[in-house]
């Protein structure tokens, strides 16, 4: 099998044929005069040649061969001499060969050719043979001269070789990574190939690129702050990977984790070309969106959640602090949210979320965060404010968004919002306390009637305490008796009489002092911690109910309030009656105060347990009433003995008709029903007065007195019993 000879090895070859054949020149020219030196060199120069060579006669009979074709095929010139057949070679070709060149007269008969031959051992081997002829002074063929080189090792090289670039074609053609190759010329990064996967990612057509410049995958959006690394590695001529926008042939886009590396010359380290490696990870950027906009939104609202939000408080902060200006947390809290939860289903609430939160998302700049931190709870954080008492402006504009009807689920509904705020610098630097300061400022709020705006002031702070370690506070709190009552009187309007009282609990901290319940049932409530502070509640109440009416100055009818977890409680008869029992107080004289929101929460349930506690002989009074969905023929059904409006309609009573008209249309039910109805929040004479005009005449609060202790209430009491020892 001939080749083209390898330019070294031929040249070798070729180089020692000659001289070979000049040997056989010049034995013919001089005879046996040539100078044995001579000689002598030559027999050196092939006995010593790294390739073998044996010198046949024209019969074919090897006269000679050297150590290197011995060391080559394990043959030596006994084995071979005199043997016609040439057992190294395999194939009839090369004796064929032979014979040509042989029996050829032309001047310089040459052949070449890379052939499988045999070792002694019966191995084979790849070698290179030239083959040429030594003529006489006559020009006759007198020898054939056949030089060997073992070529296996380069075959087999050159075979991996081979098959490593197979191997590679195949990759690019069947990988599923996308391929581009460009040029890398400064001026010209044209595209000279893509494979199949590019096709398949991009839409585009091998042939619709070819020549196109590599970039036309960006389009317009060139502006990506990554493209800058792949930029300069494409200048500077070396590898580089970026994530990039990239655009499909029909537009849509697709995330591109983009690696580029130069490709150089074969011989030479001169770069021609680029390969890109295009790799889609849009779905993995698209399941990522979605995993950091789950862990960071709100599901419903789609507002950011409490994670995003303090993320967003401390940036702010740091902001504000950077560039000395002031930046604001607005906590705001719905006001009677559950009630219409309870009343119109949880789908209506979820509504009513949804269109709050877009509302306060129209009333802040872009570049403030609207959180909501679960339930009606709504953080707002004001990132720049230029005067500190924008906030107000700020929340006045909320209020006034949120007082418009809200449609929710075909039905106008009102809601209302209590606000607090809290400022940076000035009332803190973290944003946890920023959150703690703006959610006391908000329970003001609702303190004093909801539906208004409250910055925090540093009084409110005196009461700071963790949520851990309040929760701890509260049992040993409970466990070491810090808890106290107040007695907040209920008044006859008409008489100016004190009628009961309301029982309301209190906190003696140790360290912060007293602490108002506003600051802790919801903590209870949550911990379940209500549960033995209602019933030493109730229990505290019948006691002093007792001691009362052993001094003569009673019976004052003790209004208790109950919480919605201590109301759906298993044994909630069987423990009422027993602290009934333990402390002897007559049922007749304690008043229960519920909440509507309990009442609605499984009205069956409830029928079930309110008969329950009538029967024990207990009045019920229905608290914070007016607000939500009361409506008379539910009223009807539950056997109540008593109406409280809520302090928010009684607020503003006196200025605002509408709320005058509520609470009139109110009193007219109850009594129509045969309901007692108490005023709660009464603060100014003129609300009392157009209270008495509507037909009401028990009401409580700040005008007529305040919560106060038991020594105080006694003395009141003991004034209004002049005889009372
Ligand atoms: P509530 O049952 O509506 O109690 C009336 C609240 O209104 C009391 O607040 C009272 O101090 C306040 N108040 C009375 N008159 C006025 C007034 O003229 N103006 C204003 N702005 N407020 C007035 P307090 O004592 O802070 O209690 C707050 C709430 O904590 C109570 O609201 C009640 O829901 C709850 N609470 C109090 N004691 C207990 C208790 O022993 N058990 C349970 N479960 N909850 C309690
Ligand atoms: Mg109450
Ligand atoms: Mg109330």
């Amino acid at each position: 099998m001939p080749t083209e000879p390898l330019p070294t090895l031929a040249t070798d070859l070729h180089m020692v044929a000659n001289l070979a054949s000049g040997l056989g020149a010049s034995r013919a020219q001089n005879g046996h005069t040539a100078s044995n030196n001579h000689v002598e060199l030559l027999a050196q120069a092939l006995e010593q040649s790294p390739f073998g060579i044996i010198v046949m006669d024209i019969e074919g009979r090897a006269e000679y061969c050297n150590q290197s074709f011995t060391a080559m095929t394990g043959f030596t010139l006994n084995d071979i001499r005199d043997v016609a057949a040439h057992p190294w070679n395999t194939a009839e070709s090369t004796d064929a060969v032979y014979r040509g060149l042989l029996s050829s007269q032309q001047a310089d008969d040459r052949w070449n050719g890379d052939v499988q031959s045999h070792r002694k051992d019966g191995t084979t081997y790849w070698e290179r043979q030239v083959v040429s002829t030594l003529r006489d002074a006559d020009g006759k063929h007198t020898h054939l001269v056949v030089f060997k080189q073992d070529i296996s090792e380069r075959r087999r090289r050159k075979a991996a070789h081979e098959q490593t670039r197979r191997l590679q074609e195949q990759a690019l053609v069947s990988s599923s990574n996308g391929i581009m190759i460009t040029r890398s010329d400064a001026d010209d990064h044209s595209i000279v190939y893509v494979n199949p996967a590019f096709e398949r990612i991009t839409g585009y057509r091998s042939d619709e690129v070819i020549g196109r410049e590599g970039r036309f995958l960006l389009r317009d959006d060139l502006a990506q702050p990554e493209l800058e690394g792949i930029r300069s590695a494409l200048r500077e001529k070396r590898e580089g990977e970026a994530t990039l926008r990239n655009y499909r042939k029909d537009g849509t886009l697709f995330w591109n984790e983009l690696r580029i590396a130069p490709v150089r010359e074969l011989t030479g380290s001169a770069i021609t070309h680029f390969v890109s490696v295009i790799n889609d990870i849009s779905e993995r950027v698209c399941y990522q969106q979605a995993l950091e906009h789950q862990a960071n939104h709100d599901s419903l609202t789609g507002l950011a959640n409490r994670n995003l939000l303090n993320d967003r408080i401390e940036q702010a902060i740091l902001w504000a602090k950077r560039n000395n200006r002031v930046m604001g947390v607005m906590l705001l809290d719905l006001d009677h949210f559950k009630l219409i939860n309870d009343a119109s289903g949880h789908s209506a609430g979820d509504a009513l979320l949804k269109e709050v939160a877009q509302r306060l998302a129209r009333c802040v700049r872009e570049t403030d965060t609207v959180a909501r931190l679960g339930g009606d709870e709504f953080v707002i954080i004001l990132t720049d404010l230029p005067q500190p008492d924008d906030v107000d402006q700020i929340a006045e504009k909320i209020l006034s968004s949120l007082s418009r009807p809200m449609d929710v689920v075909g039905r106008d509904v009102f809601v209302t919002a209590s606000i607090g705020v809290s400022l940076y610098p000035r009332d803190g630097d973290h944003g946890e306390i920023l959150l703690r300061y703006a959610d006391m400022a908000m329970y003001r709020v609702k303190e004093h009637g909801r539906n208004s705006v409250r910055q925090f002031v540093p009084e409110m702070g005196s009461s700071a305490v963790s949520r851990l370690d309040m929760e701890a506070a509260l049992r040993r709190g409970l466990e070491r008796g810090e808890f106290l009552l107040h007695y907040q009187p209920k008044v006859d309007l008409s008489t100016e009489c004190i009628v009961g009282a309301e029982a309301l609990v209190r906190w003696q901290h140790p360290q912060i002092g007293l602490v108002h319940p506003i600051e802790f049932i919801r903590l209870a409530e949550e911990t379940g911690l209500i549960i033995p502070l209602g019933e030493w509640v109730l229990g505290e109440a019948c006691r002093q109910q007792v001691v009362w009416q052993q001094q003569g100055l009673g019976p004052v009818k003790l209004a208790v309030n109950m919480s919605a977890r201590q109301f759906r409680q298993e044994e909630l008869i069987e423990r009422i009656s027993a602290v009934f029992a333990g402390s002897g107080a007559d049922p007749r004289h304690m008043t229960l105060e519920l909440t509507e929101s309990m009442v609605m929460h499984d009205v069956d349930s409830a029928l079930a347990s309110l008969r329950a506690l009538k029967k024990l002989g207990l009045s019920l009074s229905l608290d914070d009433f007016g607000t939500g969905y009361s409506s008379l023929s539910y009223l009807r059904r539950f056997p109540i003995d008593e109406l409280k409006i809520d302090r928010s309609f009684i607020n503003d009573i006196h200025l605002n008709a509408d709320d005058a008209a509520i609470a009139g249309a109110i009193v007219a039910m109850a009594r129509s029903l045969g309901l007692l109805v108490v005023a709660e929040g009464v603060e100014k004479k003129e609300q009392a007065e157009l209270l008495s005009s509507l037909g009401c005449n028990l009401v409580q609060g700040y005008f007529y007195a305040r919560p106060m202790t038991v020594s105080a209430f006694t003395t009141r009491l003991q004034a209004q019993h002049p005889q009372a020892a």
